[in-house]
Order: structure tokens, then sequence, then C-alpha cells
């Protein structure tokens, strides 16, 4: 049975965790983690990073390309990401020489109301968005928490 590898990383956010064995249950294949918790800044990366707040993982899909696992999240987003949470989702696609290939999801601090939004960017997909200042925008699609009743 597919499962999330965490490979010794700490992820304190259960919503992200949650996306975590969403993306595994939906590709039916192994999650692995690359990193989770930080409580540093790696080269390249942001001084506003959720991994700063333990609320954001970086991985990749085994047996899949990071970009065609980025594809699928976005047109799969509502099975995936929880209705009323926002995210944000970042294929880096490797040509920054800082930051490795791999797919990366945040989810911002939570505020109040149904609505919530998956937020889907590139970096380091091609030279112009190389470096996280320069971040392209695909999609911000709306997750509405449905309510019970
Ligand atoms: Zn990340």
């Amino acid at each position: 049975m597919p499962t999330v590898n965490y490979n010794g990383y700490t992820i304190t956010d259960a919503e992200v965790k949650n996306v975590l064995q969403a993306v595994c249950n939906f590709f039916e294949a192994n999650v692995n983690v690359t990193s989770g918790d930080r409580n540093f800044v790696p080269p390249g990366g942001s001084n506003q990073s959720a991994h700063l707040d333990g609320r954001a993982a970086d991985f990749h899909v085994e047996g899949y390309d990071d970009g065609t696992t980025y594809l699928y999240m976005k047109v799969f987003a509502s099975a995936i990401f929880a209705g009323g949470n926002s995210y944000q989702i970042i294929f880096h696609g490797g040509l920054n020489p800082s930051i490795k290939a791999h797919i990366h999801v945040g989810r911002y601090a939570k505020t109040s109301g149904m609505w919530g939004y998956a937020l889907f960017q590139k970096e380091g997909t091609k030279d112009s968005n190389i470096g996280i200042t320069n971040m392209t925008t695909d999609i911000k699609l709306p997750l509405i928490a449905v309510p019970s009743r």
C-alpha cells in the first residue's frame, strides 16, 4: 500500500500532512518528503516561508515527474485540498542552481470564513521565473468549505 515517507522530517501542521496523504491516495503512489519544518532559511529560500511556521512540505511522488504531479494536483485540487483552507503550491523546476526540483505545499495561517484557495505557482521552470521573487502564478482556485447539514 502506498505511503507517505517522511524520511525523518517533521511537519507540525496536521492539515499539510492530510494533503500529503490525499496526494498519496490520489496517485496511488508513495510520496517522498524532502523537507518539512525548518528553523533556518536555506539558500534561495524565503524568510516568510511556511516551513518556518511548520506549515509546509517539499516532496516528490514516486513514478511521476514533478510537472505531472503539479498538473494533476491543479486539475484535481478539490480531491486533494480541504475547503476553507488556503494553500500555496509551487512547482520548482530546478533551473535555479539554489533550489532543487520539487513540489512545495504550504498552508497559510487560517482565517475566518468558508472560502479558501489554492494558489498554484512556478519557479525555476524557465529562464524568466528563476528565483522566488520571479515566480509566476498559474491560477488561484477557490476552495469552499461545504457546511455540514
Ligand atoms: Zn518548500
